[in-house]
């Protein structure tokens, strides 16, 4: 893999790299898409990553399907495809010695998922060294993930791109996931609340609230009308610290965590201000730019 991105480096192409654990859906074909614009290489990686998994998770049932990924990366005309054994990530067991950064990590899913980011950091790290690429690619749908990996990449000193793709949802709203395919029929009919849920908090900041736990309030009394849901948590944080915010000012993250039966599902959504009155009527100067 290495060798594949030196000589094409030598030739002057700029590599870009989608890390995936496989299952594609159209949330990663975005992200080798929105590749193709920044990297004249696509390199994706299928790799099921043991450390990021907890003990009671769902590491050994998570869909795996090389043989229709590999056809998709086929169809998407990707240049390489990386699927690099546990023992060639792993070779040393199953250790996680590049730490998340421990504010970034203990925001959000970091609460119920201990140890998960250090999962999530060492093998992007162990990827990056492997695959060498100019830019890298996330989804927005793993807002945090996305974060930390860039805050790698600062600390690190791997002058490595990180660009964030949008969240590609169902046609009902409902994010695309793999663990989608964990749902039953009902609990697939009751997850689409959670897009809902985001939708009525946007209605609440456009109407003018900006109080974070009126918006949440709503947000939760909204999710519990739902048998099947339980929250595990709702948030409204800065964009970039993912510190929790009593107000909405400018820019503010709202993030969702619940389970939708045993299965635990993601999604966010962002509060914008830009060039619009914000809640108290100043104009916001601060942009982002992802
Ligand atoms: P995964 O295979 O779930 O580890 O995801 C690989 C990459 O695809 C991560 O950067 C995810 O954030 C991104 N991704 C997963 N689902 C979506 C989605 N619905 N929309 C955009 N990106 C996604």
């Amino acid at each position: 893999m290495h060798a594949y991105s030196c000589s094409q480096k030598r030739d002057g192409k700029r590599v870009g790299f989608v890390p995936t654990m496989g299952d594609l859906h159209h949330g990663h074909l975005s992200l080798f898409d929105l590749a193709r614009k920044h990297a004249d290489i696509l390199v994706v990686s299928v790799f099921v990553n043991p450390t990021q998994f907890g003990p009671r998770e769902d590491f050994d049932q998570y869909p795996r399907d090389l043989e229709r990924d590999r056809s998709m990366c086929e169809e998407r005309r990707c240049d390489a495809l990386f699927l690099p054994e546990i023992r060639e990530i792993y070779p040393n067991g199953l250790e996680t010695d590049i730490q998340a950064d421990p504010v970034l990590a203990s925001r959000l899913c970091g609460l119920s998922r201990p140890g998960h980011f250090d999962g999530v950091t060492t093998v992007v790290y162990r990827l990056f060294k492997a695959v060498a690429p100019d830019v890298a690619f996330f989804g927005k749908k793993d807002f945090q993930q996305a974060l930390i990996v860039q805050k790698m990449v600062l600390d690190n000193n791997l002058g490595i791109e990180i660009k964030m793709g949008n969240i590609i949802r169902e046609a009902d709203g409902l994010a695309r996931s793999s663990r989608n395919r964990y749902l039953d029929t009902a609990q697939r009919a009751q997850a689409i609340a959670l897009f809902q849920a985001l939708e009525l908090a946007q209605k609440c900041v456009k109407e003018g609230e900006s109080q974070a736990s009126r918006i949440l309030e709503k947000v939760s009394a909204f999710l519990s009308t739902f048998p099947l849901i339980r929250i595990d948590y709702a948030q409204i944080t800065d964009l970039q610290t993912l510190t929790p915010l009593p107000e909405i000012k400018e820019q503010a993250l709202l993030a969702l965590a619940a389970f939708v039966g045993q299965t635990r599902l993601i999604d966010n959504t962002v509060f914008e201000f830009r060039g619009e009155k914000s809640p108290r009527g100043t104009r916001c100067e601060r942009k982002w730019h992802w």
